[in-house]
């Protein structure tokens, strides 16, 4: 969402006349556009506009601008902060981006957070990858996980409209798109605030509509929720031949004692359920999830249910997080907020070891098979080789020089927990 947000400001930013600097040094104007739900982004975005203010001492024209969620919470503590700094805006008003600048530019600093979003504004994209894009289905999420901040800073649920998107996905099909990612915070909400004359559309729907848009090889989506996953989506991804078999399904904890004191709705068993509902219906279906290490109050009984989970589930891979407080979530109020550091360090080795050992074994299943790969472009570290992304997304590096966007078939030769190594076939 953050990624698609900032190729929404370049977007602005390019259609005003201006282009990309090489880097901050030579740029008349450096935007951030940040995000909170990790802690350390706070310090990372003071750092940054304290090593910018030595270049803005030195050009006084320089501009800096600082959106996005860790915006949108600390409003004026940017600018008491930093009052280098000449814009601050939120989520909400991320299309008003130039015109804040504009009157910065005449008037002096100037932050601007609005409460809440109207409408999803759409904004046009600048895109790095001329093949992939994403495309933003709803914003906001009206869930209450208590270790999030998303629905503080991002606001209620505000779905699209069905018609507007296909239109989005076709014109991007008519500009080279091959691949999309539908984006919400919890997609399978989707359509449940729009009033379509008494029909509810589903996200299902509308996996069916655009994957019917012509030309459109590969849609993703990003991310659902698991209580809200039902049927009708796993129905919708296996009949409709554009959709990946991808799910990303955020398991958070194992323990159904600290799936409750995160608000997640459902438990360990039901979680298992709706991966079993899912890989039922569609082949070759890989899955990736989220899990949080050192929830408050997790005691290693809590730990090793996640750990069991974690170990039945079988996923093809895992972001794993060390739990970090954020200020303004349920969480961060709650008692036993800090498990020994040592004891979450030693937790989230054992995680990792364990899902890099069942990664490892499900990439290896893959050796001497086929699969088709969507270029991305050169491997970032070896420039004979060539990386592009299974349907699954797995990644594969092969050698050669295919040019990115082109859609290959690989023969997989080798498997690492994280990769594949192959040869064009
Ligand atoms: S579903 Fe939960 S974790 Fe996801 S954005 Fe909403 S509140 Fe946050």
């Amino acid at each position: 969402m953050n990624v698609h947000d900032s190729e929404g400001i370049a977007g602005l930013l390019e259609a005003d006349g201006m282009v990309a600097a090489a880097d901050s040094d030579a740029a008349d104007l450096v935007v951030f556009n940040t995000c909170c739900i990790r802690e350390n982004a706070d310090d990372k975005l003071y750092g940054s506009l304290g090593m910018l203010k030595r270049i803005k001492d030195k050009r006084p024209g320089m501009m800096i601008a600082v959106g996005g969620c860790l915006a949108q919470k600390d409003r004026d503590l940017v600018q008491s902060k930093a009052p280098w700094v000449d814009v601050v805006f939120g989520t909400h008003n991320l299309h008003r981006v130039v015109s804040l600048l504009d009157y910065a530019e005449e008037w002096g600093p100037v932050t601007e957070i609005l409460e809440e979003s109207e409408d999803v504004t759409v904004v046009p994209a600048r895109r790095d990858d001329p093949h992939s894009a994403w495309v933003t289905i709803m914003i906001g999420c009206n869930n209450s996980c208590t270790f999030c901040i998303v629905p503080s800073v991002r606001g209620s649920e505000i779905s699209r409209r069905p018609g507007d998107l296909v239109r989005e996905v076709t014109d991007l099909a008519a500009d080279g798109v091959v691949e999309i990612t539908l984006l919400g915070q919890n997609v399978n909400s989707y359509g449940r605030d729009l009033d379509l004359g008494g029909r509810s559309t589903l996200f299902a729907d509308l996996l069916r509509s655009v994957g019917a848009v012509e030309g459109i090889e590969r849609i993703r989506y990003t991310s659902p929720h698991p209580k809200d996953f039902r049927e009708d989506v796993a129905l919708a991804m296996a009949e409709t031949p554009a959709v990946c078999e991808q799910l990303h399904m955020p398991l958070q904890s194992g323990s159904d004692r600290i799936l409750a004191a995160m608000h997640r709705g459902y438990n360990a068993d039901r979680f298992l359920a709706k991966l079993e509902l899912a890989r039922r219906h569609i082949p070759g279906l890989a899955i990736s999830t989220d899990v949080i290490v050192g929830f408050p109050g997790e005691t290693e009984a809590d730990f090793q249910a996640t750990l069991d989970v974690v170990a039945a589930a079988r996923f093809d891979s895992a972001f794993t997080f060390i739990y970090s407080p954020r200020p303004g979530t349920a969480a961060a109020e709650m008692e036993d907020q800090f498990v020994d550091p040592t004891v979450i360090q030693d937790r989230y080795q054992r995680l990792v070891t364990l899902q890099t050992g069942i990664g490892l074994e499900i990439n290896e299943t893959l050796v001497g098979a086929t699969v088709e790969v969507l270029v991305e472009g050169p491997s970032k570290t070896d420039a004979g080789m060539r990386s592009g992304r299974t349907r699954t997304n797995k990644l594969v590096h092969f050698p050669g020089s295919t040019e990115a966007g082109a859609m290959v078939d690989v023969r997989i030769e080798r498997a690492a927990p994280h990769f594949l190594i192959g040869a064009l076939a």
